[in-house]
C-alpha cells in the first residue's frame, strides 16, 4: 500500500507534471514574474469558471480577507460577526483592522455559522457578516443574505475551503460559493482544493466599484502610477503561482469529484455506527458539487478522540483535529462580553471532531485500511 498522507501533493503533481512544468517554463522564459500574462489569463479563466465579474488575485487567503474588508471601507469599532469554529485567519484580519470581532456559535450538523446566533449578535454597530464555508460546505447563504439585507450589512464569504462548491438556494437554483455575498476571499495554499506551489489568494466580487477599489488597494493604493489615493498594501499573486493555478484549474471539478468519491466511501463504512456522525452533503451524488470536502470530518460521541488520534498515528494514518480550541478561548481573541453558554456547539466540537486523510489521490486500499483501523479502535478490537 502506498504511504497514506493527509494531502498527497506529490501524487497529484506526478499526473500533471508536463502541463504544470511547461506553464512554469513559459513564465521563466517571458521573465514577466509579477503581473505577467499568466496572472491575467488565470484571473480570466477563474472568472469564467465561477461565473463572477471580477477576480482580483492577491498574495494569500488572509490578505484576501483583509483587503475585502478594506475595500468595503469598514472602520475601527465596526462589529463583524463570524464563526467561532474556523481557522484563525478569519478573525485575525478583523482584529488587525481594529474592527470588533463578534464570534458566534456554529451548527452541530453542518459545522457552519449558526444563523440564529448571528441574529442574536446583531447590534447597531454591526457592519458585516463573514460566513466561512467550512470544510468545503457552503454556509446557509439565503438566510444570511436575507438577514444582511434586513440590517443593511455586508456579507464577506470566506471561501478558502470551498472553491468549486455550489450553494443550492431555497428555490432550487445553484450559485458557486464565493459569488453570493458582496465579496469573497479564497486561498490557494497548496493543500486547498485549488492549491498552488507556494502562497496565493484571490478576492471575488460582482460589484464594479468595489472591484476597482480593491485593484488599487492590492497595489499600494495606486490607481494611476505613483498616485496613491488610498492606503493600500502590496499583495500580489506572482506569475509562477498563477502558472501552476492556470494549469490546475481545468482539473478542479475532477479533483472535487475525487474528494467526494473518497468521502462517500468513508460515509458508507461508518454509516449507522452509534458513535460516529458522518458529514452531510453527499445526498445528490458524486458529480454534484454541494460539498467539496476540503476536509472529511467525523463527529464522535462516546469515543476517546485523542486516544484514537494516537492510535491512528501508530498505524501510520495521519489525521487532524480542525480545530482544537474555539477562537473565543484563544488568548488573542478573548473578550469579556463572551458567555460560555453561547458557544455550546463549538465547545463540544473541539473535543469530538477528527479529520481523516482527504485528497485527490486516495485509493480503495488506503480508504479501506483507514476505515478498518478507525472501526476496530472504536469497536474495541484493535
Ligand atoms: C486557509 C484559510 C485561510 C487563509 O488562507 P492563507 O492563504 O493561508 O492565508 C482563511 N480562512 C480559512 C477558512 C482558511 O481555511
Amino acid at each position: 500500500m502506498k504511504k497514506i498522507q493527509m494531502v498527497d501533493l506529490q501524487g497529484q503533481y506526478s499526473k500533471i507534471k508536463d502541463v504544470v512544468d511547461s506553464s512554469i517554463a513559459e513564465v521563466m522564459e517571458s521573465a514577466a514574474f509579477i503581473n505577467g500574462p499568466k496572472v491575467h489569463q488565470f484571473q480570466k479563466n477563474l472568472e469564467d469558471y465561477l461565473g463572477v465579474k471580477h477576480v482580483i488575485p492577491c498574495a494569500n487567503g488572509t490578505d484576501a480577507l483583509q483587503i475585502a474588508m478594506m475595500g468595503l471601507g469598514l472602520k475601527p469599532g465596526d462589529e463583524v460577526i463570524t464563526a467561532d469554529f474556523t481557522f484563525a485567519a478569519t478573525v485575525e484580519v478583523i482584529a488587525l483592522l481594529q474592527l470588533t470581532p463578534v464570534l458566534v456559535d456554529v451548527d452541530p450538523v453542518t459545522f457552519n455559522i449558526d444563523v440564529e446566533a448571528i441574529k442574536k449578535a446583531i447590534t447597531p454597530k454591526t457592519k458585516a457578516i463573514v460566513p466561512v464555508h467550512l470544510f468545503g460546505l457552503p454556509a446557509e447563504m439565503d438566510a444570511i443574505m436575507a438577514l444582511a439585507k434586513e440590517h443593511d450589512l455586508y456579507v464577506i464569504e470566506d471561501n478558502a475551503q470551498a472553491i468549486g462548491a455550489s450553494y443550492t438556494h431555497n428555490d432550487g437554483s445553484k450559485t458557486k460559493a464565493g459569488v453570493i455575498g458582496h465579496v469573497a476571499s479564497t486561498s490557494f495554499f497548496p493543500s486547498k482544493n485549488l492549491g498552488c506551489y507556494g502562497d496565493g489568494g484571490a478576492i471575488f466580487t460582482n460589484d464594479d466599484d468595489l472591484a476597482h477599489k480593491i485593484r488599487g488597494i492590492v497595489n499600494h493604493g495606486m490607481y494611476e502610477r505613483y498616485h496613491h489615493d488610498v492606503v493600500g498594501v502590496n499583495s500580489r499573486l506572482d506569475s509562477m503561482q498563477a502558472a501552476v493555478l492556470d494549469a490546475k484549474l481545468p482539473n478542479l471539478d475532477t479533483y472535487n469529484t475525487a474528494r467526494r468519491r473518497a468521502a462517500r466511501q468513508y460515509n458508507e463504512a461508518f454509516k449507522d455506527h452509534p458513535n460516529i456522525t458522518t458529514p452531510t452533503g453527499l445526498e445528490n451524488g458524486d458529480s454534484s458539487d454541494d460539498h467539496v470536502f476540503h476536509q472529511y470530518t467525523l463527529n464522535l460521541e462516546g469515543v476517546d478522540r485523542d486516544a484514537l488520534v494516537s492510535h491512528l498515528q501508530e498505524k501510520n494514518i495521519p489525521c487532524g483535529v480542525y480545530y482544537p480550541i474555539p477562537l473565543h478561548r484563544q488568548k488573542a481573541y478573548k473578550d469579556e462580553r463572551y458567555n460560555e453558554a453561547d458557544f455550546k456547539v463549538t465547545n463540544e466540537l473541539v473535543t469530538s471532531v477528527i479529520s481523516l486523510p482527504m485528497h485527490t489521490e486516495l485509493d480503495d486500499e488506503q480508504i479501506n485500511y483507514i476505515t478498518d483501523t478507525v472501526l476496530n479502535f472504536i469497536n474495541g478490537n484493535n
